[in-house]
């Protein structure tokens, strides 16, 4: 009996939060996963916390920094030499960006915070198109987005910049790339209990004010809900969905 190869992703930031349930999602969908982090000593926890659920066949780690091109480049070929094709990258990694008054906001910050939230998911999309376009076969593409990038309000303003930026290359390379069969979609999500929110004693504080004001859907998020819809974007089911970016917020932005 022939069986169907797995499918297989790249996803990026894959050792914590959203990215590591969306890597353990993919897997349990049949996925083969190669995690892509800078952390490596997370990564390595990551890959342990695959294997326990059976998938270490499945999945391979490479540190990689999403700001540096020859990084987002071998980590692409690697999935590729590693699992055989590509079909989908998870651009998902992120930092937290400078907070405080735009007055406040050091250039040096605001350059970070774009190097690996902007630039990181340009390095994604490219890459991995070339790796689409060598095998023919289309592809998907998925990044994740925030809240913070569809509208205004108190966000950090370098943060809420470079997901702006996100959202708009999700949709000029989704018209771009639509003829060769590859979809680019995007997650919004609203506040999500990952380390990156939990940081510090403030975001948390933050996160319990938009859940107490502005968040109608009485539950904080999980990292599971965002993987829930990154799973359907990469997957065959979002077969017709490209250029658009779902929110996944508790209904935050339709308050
Ligand atoms: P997290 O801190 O739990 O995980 C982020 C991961 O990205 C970490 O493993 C980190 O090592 C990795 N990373 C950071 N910089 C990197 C780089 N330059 N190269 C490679 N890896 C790098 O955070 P999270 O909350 O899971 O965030 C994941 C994504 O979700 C981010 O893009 C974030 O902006 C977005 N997001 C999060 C929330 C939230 O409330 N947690 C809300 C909206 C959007």
């Amino acid at each position: 009996m022939r069986t169907t190869p797995p499918r297989v992703a790249v996803v990026t930031g894959a050792a914590s939060g959203i990215g590591l349930a969306t890597t353990l999602r993919l897997l349990a969908d049949g996925w083969a996963v190669l995690l892509a982090d800078r952390n490596a000593a997370n990564g390595a926890a990551a890959l342990e916390a695959a294997a326990d659920l059976g998938h270490e066949a499945a999945t391979a780690f490479t540190t990689c920094d999403v700001a540096t091109e020859a990084d987002v480049e071998a980590a692409v070929d690697l999935a590729v030499s590693r699992f055989g094709r590509l079909d989908c990258i998870v651009n998902n990694a992120g930092v937290g960006g400078a907070f405080g008054a735009i007055s406040t906001i050091e250039q040096s910050d605001w350059d970070y915070t774009f190097a690996v939230m902007a630039r990181g998911v340009f390095l994604g999309i490219k890459h991995a198109v070339r790796a689409f376009e060598q095998a023919g076969e289309g592809g998907a593409i998925v990044n994740v987005a925030s809240v913070a990038g569809l509208s205004g309000g108190a966000g950090p303003q370098a943060y809420s910049a470079a997901k702006a930026a996100v959202i708009s290359l999700t949709q000029t390379t989704a018209v771009e790339l639509a003829p060769q069969r590859i979809r680019v979609n995007a997650v919004a999500p609203g506040p999500v209990l990952t380390p990156l929110l939990a940081r510090t004693e403030d975001r948390v504080q933050d996160m319990r004010d938009i859940l107490e004001t502005t968040q109608p859907w009485p539950d904080p998020g999980r990292p599971e809900d965002v993987a829930a819809v990154i799973a359907f974007l990469a997957g065959p089911d979002a077969g017709f969905v490209t250029g658009e970016t779902i929110a996944v917020d508790g209904g935050q932005t339709a308050a």
